[in-house]
């Protein structure tokens, strides 16, 4: 459903209703952490709604020796036997499915339909590495000389650390995880501290799918696990998502410090390109769904939003301009924000409070700078009942360019810049100008302009005619530039290489 066309519905059940500490899972056991607890806040109803452990170094370590216990049995399971666990852990995710959606929308705010999309990405990503018995083939060569073959094969490695991030709580991990253990390796999670409780619920999943102890591992915690993970030199390799200042000079630079293998997908800043040719009327709700979908806390969020006059008149270019501002800020306006266990709500609240400061900041800086403020999302327009907290209304921008703070940072807030710029060559040199290359997307019928973007601009994700979604399961998903650190991707054939180390075997048949 796009977010301009819901109708009201009633608000759902809760499915968390105890705030008893959450628990690690290591070694199969369900451990009570010995680190101090933080509070987990549903962001709309600024409810404590569960309790989550910074765990220690200790308890990250203990989770390490864990995994390098399992890990001689669990690659010596035939393929085909470790994945009967994943065929049972999808069917278990898909009787789970609306309480795992649920939760998602109690810990992050987003809205349920956001949540539900969620979901059935990180299923999706279970049932394709469920395909590891032919995905992981090796393949071979006879007579490289007389009475000679040579082969390759592809193994699994070892412990794996995964440290996630918070705006994607229950997929992001999952683009590592089912690939990890159907490969034979042993995997431990970091969930994001801000909204922990459905990676923990996938661990309670794969138990009972009957993963055996120390496959899979969830240590909850900050940036102590995840350094106490950098140094562990028994990790073999970190797939981490998150910010680009977190994901270069912590994680990029300490795994190259210990040699361990890494993917790391970065933060962003992504255009959006409107041509002449627009139908705007079609292209409204994607736009919409680019833009405030997820609040705009995706790394492929479109954030600049930029009109181009590609052989129009200064005239033309200027009526056009004014046109996808009016159009596209009423329809801003009209999204309805609350909270997401309600149905009829579109947008759901920022994760919290720091975080809709961190925005309330970009807005001032934004007019500040000069920019216009056409739409005003501080104006409060939320449910009845709710406190405002960590709310922010759909928020637009005029007359704002990419040397302004709000064009060049990554906002990650429902907040659009609306910028000019005369031709299409204009517009992807403001793309490039940036230093992140996660996405850029455009909006036209004409198959050259489209092949323009795609051809020239450096972004790991390039969209026509569609607010980008992460790719499904099969393909790839990173960005260029800074939005990325590594060389294999999550998902798919890449995460099976990324897990696996291709032996060579020459064998002489005597
Ligand atoms: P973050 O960098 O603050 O945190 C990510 C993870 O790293 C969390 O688990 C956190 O506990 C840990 N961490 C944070 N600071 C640390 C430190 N100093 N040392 C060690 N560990 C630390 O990111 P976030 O706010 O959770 O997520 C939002 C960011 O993630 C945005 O920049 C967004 O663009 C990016 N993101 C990127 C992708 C992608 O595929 N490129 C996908 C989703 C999100």
């Amino acid at each position: 459903m796009g977010l301009s066309d819901r109708t009201q519905m009633a608000t759902l059940e809760e499915p968390l209703k105890s705030t008893q500490p959450l628990k690690n899972y290591i070694g199969g056991e369900w451990v009570e952490s010995q680190g101090r607890l933080v509070d987990v806040v549903n962001p709309a109803t600024q409810k404590v709604i569960g309790r989550v452990p910074i765990s220690t170094k200790e308890e990250l370590d203990s989770a390490v020796d864990a995994a390098q216990e399992a890990f001689p049995d669990w690659r010596m399971t035939p393929p085909l036997a470790r994945i009967r666990c994943l065929f049972r852990l999808r069917d278990l995710m898909e009787e789970h499915f609306e309480e795992l959606s649920r939760i998602q929308t109690m810990e992050h705010g987003k809205v349920i339909d956001e949540s539900r999309g969620e979901t059935r990405r990180g299923i999706e990503n279970v049932e394709v590495a469920t395909g590891i018995p032919s995905l992981m083939m090796g393949y071979n060569l006879e007579d490289i000389s007389k009475d000679i073959d040579e082969y390759v094969i592809n193994q699994p490695l070892g412990v794996f650390g995964i440290i996630g991030p918070f705006n994607f709580p229950l997929m992001v991990p999952l683009w590592f995880v089912p690939y990890a253990i159907a490969t034979g390796n042993c995997v431990i999670v970091k969930p994001s501290s801000e909204d922990p409780t459905s990676q923990a619920k996938i661990a309670e999943l794969a138990e009972e799918a009957g993963l055996p102890p120390g496959v899979l591992s969830i240590v909850h915690g900050g940036r102590d696990v995840t350094n106490s993970m950098l140094e562990n030199r028994k990790i073999k390799g970190i797939g981490f998502v998150g910010s680009t200042p977190v994901g270069l000079d912590v994680i990029y630079r300490k795994c190259g410090e210990t040699g361990k293998r890494v993917i790391a997908g970065c933060g962003a800043k992504n255009a959006v390109l409107v041509m002449p040719d627009v139908d705007l009327g079609r292209a409204m709700p994607a736009l919409l769904t680019s833009f405030y979908g997820n609040t705009g806390q995706r790394c492929l969020a479109g954030e600049n939003l930029i009109v181009v006059g590609e052989g129009l008149s200064e005239r033309e270019h200027e009526l056009f301009y004014n046109k996808v501002v009016d159009e596209f800020t009423a329809a801003a306006s009209k999204i309805r924000v609350g909270y997401g266990l309600d149905e009829s709500v579109q947008m759901g609240p920022l994760r919290d409070k720091d975080k809709k400061a961190k925005v309330v900041k970009y807005i001032e800086t934004g007019v500040d700078e000069g920019a216009k403020l056409k739409l005003d999302g501080r104006n409060l327009r939320i449910s009845e009942g709710l406190p405002g907290d960590a709310f922010l209304n759909p928020t637009v921008f005029t007359e704002g360019s990419v040397d302004m703070t709000i064009g060049k940072e990554e906002i990650f807030g429902p907040v659009a810049n609306m910028i000019r710029a005369k031709t299409l060559d204009d517009a992807i040199g403001m793309i490039e100008s940036s230093p992140y290359g996660n996405a850029a997307s455009i909006f036209t019928n004409k198959g050259k302009w489209a092949r323009e973007l795609q051809y020239r601009v450096n972004a790991g994700n390039i969209g026509v005619n569609i607010g980008l979604p992460a790719p499904i399961a099969m393909f790839p998903f990173g960005g260029l530039k800074a939005s990325f650190f590594g060389v294999l991707h999550p998902q798919g054939r890449d995460a099976i290489r990324f897990f696996t180390d291709p032996k060579v075997v020459i064998q002489r048949w005597m």
